[in-house]
């Protein structure tokens, strides 16, 4: 899930991208949907493409970290020849005692360039590098001085079962991730670590791992789920055999920093129904080096359900002005790596274990979490890496796209009440598959706990949604003169960027979600992705200075008013109006109001629910 082709494109334009952090505001780039794309013709292999999968964000060079797409760099089998039985069985473990020290990027001699990319295949991340790096690697203290101080008594902290799931992971990334943990953690707050095998056929992930930790020096153990269960009855499988007062879930592909556990820990400790998660930095794919993240992101989700990273705008921060390294509150969690109490965890229902090998579980939980009474956190003192893989290197049987919309549409169903008729009217894949979801366990769930509605958490935990709702516009905006229709900007290709200058094209219908947007009752037009129509409030140079689209800052730039009467958007900073200039050159500006039909909009209302 991540990026290094990028990151290189990336460097030459250092100073551009980051003029465009500072501006803003939200990192992630959206994508194209690329439904008109044919479905995959093996749906059991997840290198071909997973529809609508990427989470991205901007790591804290500014650059683009794709942290979790399955896009189709599928296999090209002249370049890499077949992997047969005999090398997946092979662990090829083979330290040497200073690479990857203190986070620092391996460097494979070109001599070995055709090896590796033959490994790179097996789990879709340098293999060859990620085996000569020592289990017990140096990593850098990423921790600010003030969290140091904050955390240094965790005697009285309870203690915790430390849970790692994982499908055919390499020998050398789980046993790092296992040694990170035991390095890095006061021993007395580790009661013990599980690991929970789903169902690998890898050699070396049986009796030989059931060797190595029963000498770790602390109680480990490995549980086997027999047959293929995925990550989430995986990690209930885990769960239900854990003692520790706290449950921690990692991915089978980590590294711990020093200090990683007493943020969490202390978290749940002063409030049990807490759900934390550390900043999770990045390790790389290619090289694994370590990249730490940024701190003060929270997480959300688009219009398609997919996790993102955001920023969190201005009013947030100046809460935070107080006490920059205390635990945020954030609308939902990546998923893979947090802590919770043990007891809370099946109190408030587990997991959905009708999900199927991965997916929407961590909106699931986020979602039950806030509706039901509880919190969902980022400890901002606490960093933990994460192996961030383009594809997915395992298989999905039943099918790639089925699985994820299935798990989606559960918690559509479940959670998000008439959000769900949003989500399932302009997403036909998981349209398609909700009438197979057998829920009713589910909403028994929600019923027992009494939680509260969709609504409820659009309002309160993330006020800055930009989902469609009853008291704010959402539709269309039509020029009067073309009869076309603005959009978000879409690039051919893979991959979107969401900033630049607002399009105007024909109008599709149906309605397509890249033509549609919100206008709320503060006077701010959004979209997907969290973009915002964006002017400024004086530009001397210009006449008519450009509309663009950009990420959303909650500042004055971005508010407008519509006059019915008129047909006018007037742009509340500058008074001036929007207008598609006929003169081509010119496209989408604001100018001086004048009462010309270049300057006429219709907001074109459509039904979302
Ligand atoms: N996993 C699992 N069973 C599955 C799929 C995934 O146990 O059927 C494990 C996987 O080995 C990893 C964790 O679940 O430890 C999360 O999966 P992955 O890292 O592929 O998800 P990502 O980090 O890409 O979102
Ligand atoms: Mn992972």
């Amino acid at each position: 899930m991540l990026l290094p082709k990028m990151r290189k494109l990336f460097r030459v334009w250092p100073i551009l991208l980051s003029v465009g952090v500072l501006i803003s505001l939200f990192v992630i780039w959206p994508r194209q949907s690329d439904r008109s794309k044919n479905p995959p013709n093996d749906p059991d292999d997840a290198s071909l493409r997973l529809l609508d999968s990427e989470k991205r964000y901007m790591d804290n060079r500014g650059i683009q970290v794709i942290v979790g797409h399955y896009i189709g760099d599928s296999v090209d089998p002249l370049q890499s020849p077949n992997i047969d039985q005999d090398l997946l069985n092979k662990n090829m473990f083979n330290p040497r005692p200073y690479e990857g020290r203190d986070g620092n990027p391996v460097m494979i001699p070109p001599k070995d360039f055709v090896l590796m990319k033959q490994l790179f295949q097996i789990n879709r991340f340098n293999l060859l590098a990620s085996d000569r790096i020592p289990l017990n690697r140096s990593l850098p203290d990423v921790r600010k001085k003030t969290c140091i101080a904050r955390y240094s008594g965790s005697k009285h902290l309870p203690s915790t079962s430390v849970i790692i799931v994982f499908h055919n992971e390499a020998w050398s990334t789980l046993l790092r991730t296992v040694h990170s943990v035991i390095g890095r953690s006061p021993r007395h707050l580790l009661h013990e670590i599980i690991l929970v095998d789903d169902s690998s056929n890898r050699e070396f992930l049986g009796a030989p791992l059931d060797e190595y930790v029963r000498n770790l020096e602390v109680p480990t153990r490995v549980l086997r789920s027999g047959k293929r269960i995925g990550l989430v009855n995986a990690r209930l499988l885990g769960a239900g055999d854990a003692t520790g007062q706290v449950l921690t879930f990692l991915d089978a592909h980590c590294e711990c920093t020093v200090g990683w556990l007493e943020p969490l820990l202390d978290a749940v400790a002063q409030n049990r129904t807490r759900i934390v998660s550390p900043v999770i930095d990045i390790i790389n794919d290619d090289t694994f080096s370590y990249t730490r993240s940024f701190e003060l992101h929270w997480g959300a989700f688009n219009w398609d359900l997919h996790f993102r990273w955001l920023t969190f705008g201005g009013s947030k921060l100046e809460q935070r002005r107080g006490d920059m390294v205390a635990p945020f509150k954030t609308p939902a969690m990546a998923g893979g790596l947090f802590s919770m109490n043990r007891e809370y965890f099946f109190e408030l229902g587990g997991y959905d274990d009708q999900m199927q090998i991965w997916g929407g579980e961590n909106l699931e939980l986020s979602f039950r979490a806030w509706q039901c009474g509880g919190s969902v956190e980022i400890a901002p003192c606490s960093h933990v890496g994460h192996l961030f893989r383009k594809s997915s290197p395992y298989t999905f049987p039943g099918g790639v796209g089925d699985i994820l919309y299935s798990n989606l549409a559960r918690v559509a169903l479940v959670w998000m009440d008439e959000w769900a008729e949003f989500y399932f009217k302009f997403n036909p894949a998981a349209e398609r598959l909700r009438d197979k979801q057998q829920i009713r366990g589910r909403l028994a769930v929600r019923e027992r706990l009494q939680c509260k509605g969709f609504e409820w958490y659009l309002d309160n935990v993330w006020p800055q949604h930009f989902f469609p709702k009853d008291d704010r516009f959402f539709g269309k905006i039509i020029h009067a003169v073309t009869g076309d229709c603005l959009m978000r900007p879409v690039t051919k290709g893979t991959y979107t960027q969401p900033f630049g200058n607002a399009d105007m094209e024909p109008c599709i219908s149906p309605p397509q979600l890249s033509q549609m947007f919100v206008m709320t009752s503060d006077g701010v037009i959004v979209t997907d992705e969290s973009v915002c129509l964006d002017a400024p409030e004086r530009d001397t140079r210009h006449e008519k200075p450009k509309v663009k689209i950009m990420a959303c800052s909650g500042l004055r730039r971005q508010k407008w008013q519509y006059d019915a009467k008129r047909k006018t958007l007037v742009h509340l900073g500058s008074k001036m109006c929007l207008q598609l200039s006929l003169k081509k050159s010119d496209g989408l500006v604001i100018a001086t109001c004048n009462k010309s039909a270049e300057q006429q909009w219709e907001l074109e209302a459509v039904p979302w629910k």
